[in-house]
């Protein structure tokens, strides 16, 4: 028996007889964070058991994600305290939950799915497994396991968590078992078109000003093949659009030919920076991440940071080899 699958019985048996389950996933939720904490409410739904999911602050469904189904999204405000179970998934570390923290702490059991590097263990049943592509992935085999119904709303959250966290499946993370698991999902119904086409083919004309101006500030340090740039609260008033419309500006960002890691620095309203890195593979830039007290992937990993922009960018490139 494989590690995975003693982990997948070990969460089997704790889900499989809930009296209540909320699932949270980590704040300004992607596609696999959302994808997973709707598949696994819904299915436990579905199931028959009590289930809500939420995600913290602020609580807004990404208009590129409206197709999933919300039907168990409760704002964290009205997310239990009792649990019977509460279950994290995308993250394994506690301050990545927000306010739901302290409600998830007080619930009697916790299982954590996760696919991420991270060091020290939160929860008491833990699903996580590095080599999955996306928390989804370890959903859909606990969700198999489990016999709960996989109906065409929690296969479409299903694959909306494995399209989006596998780059629409050409990260070095795809898996012959990714690919396995997306058949089995079109199977169920999924309309990879329609979802193809919210996810990735659509966004706000405001989006145009924010990415140009972001693309025009963008600075190329050959000597460590190195490519950054900087997004400020401004280049958002000016083009009406929200900070969380901008997550897909890094794969703009990180296209320069000839570099290997990219960095992109937005400003929040309160001064403090989100900070995403991308690596082409040949740098760990969850390291770099994590000596800022963030984390991520090998190839994906991002931080928070008081520091300034200039600072940040002088600490990420003494972290980087000169070529
Ligand atoms: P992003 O750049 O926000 O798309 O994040 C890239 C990857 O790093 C994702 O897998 C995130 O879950 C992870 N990540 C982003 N920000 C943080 C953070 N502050 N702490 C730990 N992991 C993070
Ligand atoms: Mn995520
Ligand atoms: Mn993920």
């Amino acid at each position: 028996m494989t590690e995975r699958s003693a982990a997948i019985g070990d969460v089997v048996r704790v889900l499989k007889n809930a009296t209540s389950i909320g699932v949270v996933g980590h704040i300004g939720p992607d596609g696999d964070a959302l994808g997973s904490m709707v598949a696994l409410s819904v299915a436990a739904r579905g199931a028959g058991i009590d289930a809500v999911a939420s995600f913290g602050d602020p609580f807004v469904v990404p208009d590129e994600m409206s197709f999933l189904d919300s039907s168990t999204l409760v704002p964290p405000g009205e997310f239990p305290a009792d649990l019977d179970v509460g279950v994290v998934v995308d993250t394994s570390v506690p301050h990545r939950v927000g306010s739901l923290l302290s409600q998830l702490n007080r619930a009697k059991r916790l299982v954590i799915i996760d696919h991420h590097i991270s060091d020290g263990a939160w929860g008491d049943h833990l699903l996580i497994d590095r080599s999955a592509a996306a928390a989804a992935e370890l959903v859909y085999e606990l969700l198999v396991e489990l016999d709960w119904p996989i109906t065409e709303a929690v296969a479409t959250a299903l694959y909306t968590g494995i399209v989006t966290d596998t780059g629409r499946f050409q990260y070095s993370s795809t898996s012959p078992n990714t690919h396995r698991i997306a058949a089995k999902l079109l199977e169920r119904g999924v309309h990879p078109d329609v979802i193809g086409q919210k996810l990735f083919e659509e966004a706000p004309f405001g989006y145009y000003k924010v990415a140009a101006a972001v693309l025009a500030r963008a600075v190329l340090d050959t000597d460590h093949r190195f490519v950054w740039s900087v997004m400020t609260p401004n280049d958002l008033d000016e083009a009406g659009l929200e900070y969380h419309e901008t997550d897909a500006l890094i794969d703009l960002v990180r296209m320069a030919r000839g570099t290997e890691v990219a960095c992109l620095l937005k400003v929040k309203k309160s001064g403090v920076i989100k900070g995403s890195m991308r690596s082409r593979g040949r740098i760990d830039v969850a390291s770099i991440a994590s000596s800022f007290g963030g984390g991520g992937h090998h190839n994906a990993a991002g931080f928070t940071s008081s520091e300034s922009p200039d600072v940040i960018i002088a600490k990420v490139t003494s972290l980087l080899p000169a070529s």
